[in-house]
């Protein structure tokens, strides 16, 4: 059984948490695509060419806490404007899509280009405020030294350079389902999610 979920939107809206949730309800796989575009930008933060680094890109580069600051983040969105690191991690991305079993992919251009063709489409949005209240608690939590004046103005820097870019920008596939986080509970807006999909299955049951 190849079935694709594709959960696009910006940084911090829910994707993450709605996509693993989402992944362990169906039994399917589960690929952060963020990932990739965060271990080739970590490469460059060393000088590596992110084409470069985007080609050899292996497993092992995508472990770890590391991948999880705001400077790597920051570098990510940099190199992910560039069309031929984007046309470096297409392959890999679709490859897994297919896979038997089932899959779901959260990124920002799951929907629009990389799976046009998916089963089920999300794109899970949340106002910038509570994007970046969220993403300043993760990371207090984790021990790092910010304050939500600065995680705030990182994810509107973010959303406007995933949004602007000319190669596979930040929008949803006009056949997406809209899920809004800003007044939802994570148990509220994964029943939304599985709602949504599930009415995808039984449309391509019926079809
Ligand atoms: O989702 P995450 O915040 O980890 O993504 C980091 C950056 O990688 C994003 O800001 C975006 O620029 C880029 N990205 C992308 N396409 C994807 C996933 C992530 O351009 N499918």
């Amino acid at each position: 059984m190849q079935f694709t979920i594709a959960i696009d939107g910006p940084a911090a809206a829910g994707k993450g948490t709605i996509s693993k949730a989402v992944a362990a309800h169906f039994g399917f796989a589960h690929l952060d695509t963020g990932l990739l575009y965060r271990a080739v930008g970590a490469k460059t933060l060393d000088g590596t060419d992110p084409v470069l680094a985007a080609k050899a890109l292996i497993a092992q580069d995508l472990d770890g806490d590391a991948l999880r600051t705001p400077e790597v983040a920051q570098a990510a969105s940099k190199v992910a404007v560039i069309a031929e690191v984007r046309a470096a991690l297409v392959d890999f991305q679709r490859a897994f899509a297919r896979r038997l079993g089932g899959a779901v992919l959260d990124g920002r251009d799951i929907g629009t280009v990389i799976c046009p063709n998916a089963e089920a489409k999300l794109f899970v949005t949340a106002s910038a405020e509570v994007r970046a209240e969220r993403r300043y608690l993760e990371l207090k939590n984790k021990g790092l030294d910010i304050t939500l004046a600065q995680v705030l103005a990182d994810v509107k820097e973010r959303d406007a350079r995933d949004m602007d870019r000319a190669e596979a920008p930040l929008k949803p596939a006009v056949d997406a389902t809209m899920i809004d986080t800003s007044d939802l509970s994570i148990e509220a807006a994964v029943l939304q999610a599985v709602a949504a999909i599930d009415a995808a299955r039984n449309s391509g049951t019926e079809a």
